[in-house]
């Protein structure tokens, strides 16, 4: 050993200068406070011009320009190129607004930069927190397991890898192919991709989601669904589980939950609901009575960041059997093991929950904005949504040149502009075209869907800021559109 001492630099990431970082972080937090009071003042969606493109492709920095440099780059090649979903005019696919006090929720989540992993902490307790509540708002037990994750499709994915482990007990050691007869799912036709997605990845194969037919209202047919699972049962293979919606992406139906529930009994297999937004209807008293039966579901997957407008990104699966969800998850591993006292001898170990093991403290968002408004604001702003997919429905239904295309069950209104004597396939390219240059025209964004070959524009309400004058001037931009390319 020597005990010359040499000086040694070493460094850090914290600033030279805190006075100036927290002269920018106020800076910051007035420039998203004035892009969010100001939103409705913008265009809805802006393409970013080729200059700021070509800033997308700059090489990976050697050298750093510093905090506030690199911050003036995020307000001039960033922040006003998103797709405009916190506008009051945005109602393209599913897509959540957020809201000003889930924005500074998360610079709370960053700014302690929790893990969220396991242990006696805080963010593990907060989030069993938040989790109970909504097994209480869904009628679940309180004690049910659920894990927060980033996304419905990652909550659809995870419930169903905990239906899988429990209807097949050799498939987690052995995989699915140790397993005697071919497992198969059911849903209906208007099921969500991801749970397509998920049956790839948890080894049944996309073609083991069965795919029953939906009556007038969108919504699964009961007896075919009773008929499939008894066909399929004579060849030998082995229903696991069957899926409800609680609104649909492409209309908003709502399945009977109740009857599924009953199915799933009769047959002794897991019933999984996907409520990635129908769970804003669990917070209204007028509305919640559409989702009866939810209460049954062995897992059920929703967002916060739809129907609850949380920001991005916030979802959680809730699983009834918590036991069931551990032995899918849990993990004998030395450096994760428990103990008596210490951190590791508390909270919950969401790690053993969920296919995550680092996590952040997602479910502060939640927490603050619950503690915020109150669930009974949500309620109202929920009944505020739907009512307005009603007043759209309305306008369209009373004006000569719409038509509306699907029934509205809650807040998702689809509709074309009819033209009399056009074939389907004009109706379709004119449709096209009328979307297209509504994006385009920054007053309005609709997304669409295709309905029985029909190309439609889809209006999907998962917005707080929306007025119902902001629904007068849909229309009025619709068929300006379409009266505009009609004529040539
Ligand atoms: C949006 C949606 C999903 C997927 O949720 P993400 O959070 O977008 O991954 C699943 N099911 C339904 C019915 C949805 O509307």
């Amino acid at each position: 050993m020597t005990d010359v001492v040499t000086a040694v630099t070493e460094e850090s990431l914290d600033p030279g200068d805190w006075e100036a970082l927290r002269r920018l972080g106020h800076r910051m937090v007035d420039d998203l406070v004035q892009f969010q009071r100001t939103i409705g003042d913008q265009r809805v969606w802006t393409p970013a011009p080729p200059e700021v493109r070509r800033t997308w492709e700059d090489a990976l920095p050697q050298d750093g320009v510093g905090a506030a440099a690199a911050y003036d780059q995020f307000r001039e090649t960033i922040l006003p190129y998103g797709i405009g979903n916190l506008h009051p005019r945005f109602w393209g696919w599913v897509t959540g607004t957020g809201s000003p006090g889930g924005m500074l929720a998360g610079l709370m989540a960053g700014g302690m930069n929790a893990h969220a992993a396991f242990g006696d902490q805080v963010a593990t307790h907060i989030e069993r927190q938040v989790l109970s509540w909504c097994a209480g708002l869904l009628g679940l037990p309180a004690d049910s397991g659920g894990v927060m994750v980033t996304s419905g499709s990652m909550a659809n994915l995870t419930g169903l890898i905990v239906a899988r482990d429990h209807m097949l007990p050799q498939a987690l050691e052995d995989g699915v192919r140790a397993t005697p007869r071919p497992a198969v799912i059911y849903a209906s036709q208007q099921v969500h991709s991801s749970v397509d997605k998920a049956a790839g990845i948890i080894g049944l194969g996309r073609t083991a989601v069965r795919k029953i037919p939906v009556d007038a209202d969108y919504r699964i047919r009961i007896p075919e669904l009773q008929r499939a699972i008894a066909a399929d049962r004579e060849v030998g293979l082995n229903p696991i589980a069957v899926i409800g919606t609680a609104g649909t992406v492409n209309t908003g139906a709502i399945d009977d939950l109740g009857a599924l529930a009953a199915v799933a009994r009769q047959h002794g297999i897991w019933f999984h609901v996907d409520a990635a937004f129908g769970v804003g209807l669990a917070t209204s008293a007028r509305l919640g009575r559409l989702i009866a039966g939810i209460e049954l579901a062995d897992s059920i997957a929703f967002d916060f960041h739809k129907w609850f407008y949380v920001p991005y990104d916030a979802a959680a699966v809730l699983v009834r059997d918590r036991g069931a969800q551990r032995r899918s998850f849990a993990f004998n591993a030395s450096y994760l093991a428990h103990l008596e006292r210490g951190i590791p001898a508390g909270g919950t170990a969401f790690n053993e929950l969920g296919v995550d093991l680092s996590r952040g403290f997602r479910s502060l968002k939640v927490w603050m904005t619950f503690k915020e408004h109150g669930i009974e604001k949500f309620g109202r702003l929920v009944e505020q949504n739907v009512d307005q997919a009603g007043y759209l429905a309305s306008l369209v239904e009373r004006h000569p040149r719409l038509e509306l295309t699907s029934p509205v069950a809650i807040n998702v209104v689809t509709f074309r502009y009819v033209v009399d004597g056009a074939s389907a396939e004009q109706l379709n390219d004119l449709n096209r075209e009328i979307l297209m240059r509504l994006h385009e025209g920054g007053q309005v964004v609709p997304s669409f869907t295709v309905l029985e070959g029909r190309f439609v524009i889809r209006i999907a309400i998962v917005n707080h800021r929306s007025v119902r004058a902001d629904f007068d001037l849909l229309v009025e931009a619709t068929v300006a559109a379409g009266d505009a390319i009609t004529r040539g």
